[in-house]
């Protein structure tokens, strides 16, 4: 099983809730961090690292004395990352996906592919769990290529040794955000009962339920602010699995990189109950489709 926790902006406490939920389950599980612009779950985690290295995005390198200067690449190009004008070939590898249709395409085989460092991947063991991580390159615009190379050594691990994952996403409703829950077989959305987290919560829940798998709601900082939150998973059907209380000894524990589960009896049994839940709602094989107005 694949949990994906994500939220509908930044500071709501979704990578606290991956580390916690992480340190409870009580499978086989890999914390994998796919917020590849601000990798940050590892200062829970605490990983013991066991490798490292660097990522690619495969990128065309043109042979112009094969080209015929025939267009066909720049046809294809969606992203207008190879362009020809008259008897001039340029590549703008900083816009490239990588998707080789230019290679495809050449009748002259005059593309071979080259590679652009997107960042890297590292992985590593956090006691029980293991643990795998993407950063990008600074500079680097794109997350998306690098997060699915990410996603990919999370299916070989998975195939190799089994067990389960826990995604911290990247916060937003944008499209690292969406590509990050895409493989995963429950959603949480991480919130917090303020207007801002309520908002933002509005737009995670249109942005996420369209993908048709069940999905729950965590509310962070609960007891601050109003209801509105639990007024609206009342009227969509989202349930929400967990309350972590508004508490300074939880923000103390947060600041010194502490697993908040682990800091009192009570927060570790919310925890509990929160994987318990998630199991079940994953398994309930019972999708929470949108129902947008
Ligand atoms: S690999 Fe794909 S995205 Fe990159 S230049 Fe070729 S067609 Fe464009
Ligand atoms: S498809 Fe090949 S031959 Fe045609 S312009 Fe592009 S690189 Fe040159």
């Amino acid at each position: 099983m694949i949990v994906a926790v994500a939220s509908g902006k930044g500071g709501t406490g979704k990578t606290t809730v991956t580390a916690s939920l992480a340190a409870v389950w009580d499978q086989p599980v890999t914390g994998v961090d796919l917020d590849v612009e601000e990798p940050n779950l590892h200062l829970f985690l605490h990983p013991a690292m066991a490798g490292c290295e660097p990522a690619y995005l495969p990128v065309p390198v043109v042979d112009e004395a094969r080209c015929t200067y025939c267009g066909a690449c720049s046809e294809l190009c969606r992203f207008k990352a190879i362009s020809v004008m008259g008897q001039l070939l340029l590549t703008f590898p900083e816009m490239c996906h990588g998707c080789g249709g230019c290679l495809a395409v050449c009748p002259e085989q005059a593309i071979a592919p080259g590679k652009r460092e997107l960042g890297e991947i590292s992985w590593g063991r956090a006691g029980a769990a293991g643990f795998l991580s993407g950063r990008l390159r600074i500079s680097e615009a794109m997350s998306p290529p690098l997060m699915r190379l990410v996603k990919a050594r999370l299916q070989q691990m998975l195939a190799a040794g089994g067990g389960d994952a826990i995604i911290d996403a990247p916060p937003g409703v944008s499209c690292p955000a969406v590509n990050a829950v895409l493989d995963s077989d429950v959603i949480l959305l991480v919130t917090e009962p303020t207007p801002f987290g309520f908002y933002d919560f509005q737009l995670a829940w249109e942005a996420f339920s369209p993908l048709g798998k069940p999905l729950g709601a965590v509310v962070n900082r609960a007891g601050l602010g109003n209801d509105a939150i639990y007024q609206f998973c009342r009227e969509k059907g989202v349930p929400v699995l967990a309350e972590i209380p508004y508490d300074r000894a939880i923000a103390e524990a947060y600041a010194r990189g502490l697993i908040i589960a682990g800091i009192s009896g009570r927060l570790q049994e919310t925890f509990i109950s929160l994987r318990d839940r998630v199991r079940h709602l994953a398994n309930s094989k019972a999708p929470r489709q949108a129902a947008h107005a």
